[in-house]
């Protein structure tokens, strides 16, 4: 079977408003650095906090994976992920929708194109002015935070103060490339992504979401296609204030995307 194929692409823009404190944890993040005890990942060109697209993208593949009740048998670093072992287990009732959509590791011995791929999302030139202008900051472009957490052996106290880009912060535009590689199923397999983004609304992005941190929504969706047929050109092909309005009107834009795909053009 040859899945390799590009039919086209749906790329996916919008803007990702942190609800709450976001904290997302860099590497080193657990040296102390002036004072904080966690920190944030930061950009290091611009010292600015952004969300990269693997904590993203991570975030909404196991949300599906909890959603569509898949083991999580594969360990990646300190979590567990689901992925197909065989391929027979991969093409079962027309492809694993997780793996298809969200890739298999490349060690494991079949292929499968990725479907989707997530970029890392900046603020928005408006929300890294506002932080820098901030009086509520009392970092660069974010807040420091004293959590205490009690130790459960010894009942003690532990302060520790954690870095978080204040609520209110606008990330964006976040981009998300969908490859249509089979059709008509990865048609049905965008529903996968838009599932996924729900979920993470009514999960957190990011560390401490117990705590109330990492509440995110996504909004001002903006949608377009290319195709093989004439690659060059953008197809607009909806937009779309938040995923509610988006999910309502889910039949049309998927006709849309179909009609846009049809091979050679249509
Ligand atoms: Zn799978």
């Amino acid at each position: 079977m040859t899945l390799h194929r590009l039919y086209g692409r749906v790329i996916l823009r919008m803007d990702i408003e942190a609800v709450t404190g976001l904290h997302i944890g860099g590497a080193g993040a657990d040296l102390e650095i002036g004072g904080v005890d966690k920190t944030v990942i930061r950009d290091p060109l611009t010292n600015q906090p952004y969300i990269p697209g693997s904590s993203l993208r991570g975030k909404m593949r196991s949300q599906m994976e909890k959603l569509l009740g898949l083991p999580q048998n594969r360990r990646i670093g300190r979590v567990y992920i689901h992925t197909c072992e065989t391929e027979a287990a991969f093409q079962e009732n027309g492809g694993c929708p997780v793996c298809t959509v969200f890739g298999v590791p490349a060690e494991l011995p079949f292929a499968n194109p990725t479907r989707l791929v997530v970029r890392d999302v900046r603020l928005t030139s408006e929300s890294a002015r506002r932080l820098l202008e901030g009086a509520f900051t009392d970092r660069l472009y974010t807040e420091s935070k004293v959590e205490v957490a009690i130790d459960r052996v010894t009942s003690q106290a532990n302060p520790r103060t954690m870095e978080r880009v204040p609520a209110g912060a606008v990330f964006g535009p976040a981009e998300m490339v969908f490859n249509i590689h089979q059709m008509p199923q990865d048609l049905d397999r965008l529903d996968i992504v838009l599932q996924a983004l729900q979920a993470v609304e009514d999960d957190y992005l990011g560390g401490s979401g117990s705590r109330g941190y990492g509440k995110v929504r996504f909004r001002n969706i903006h949608i377009t296609a290319r195709r093989a047929a004439d690659y060059t050109q953008v197809h607009k092909v909806a937009e779309y204030g938040d995923l509610a309005q988006w999910a309502t009107d889910f039949d049309a834009f998927r006709q849309k995307v179909a009609q846009l795909m049809v091979p050679n053009g249509g």
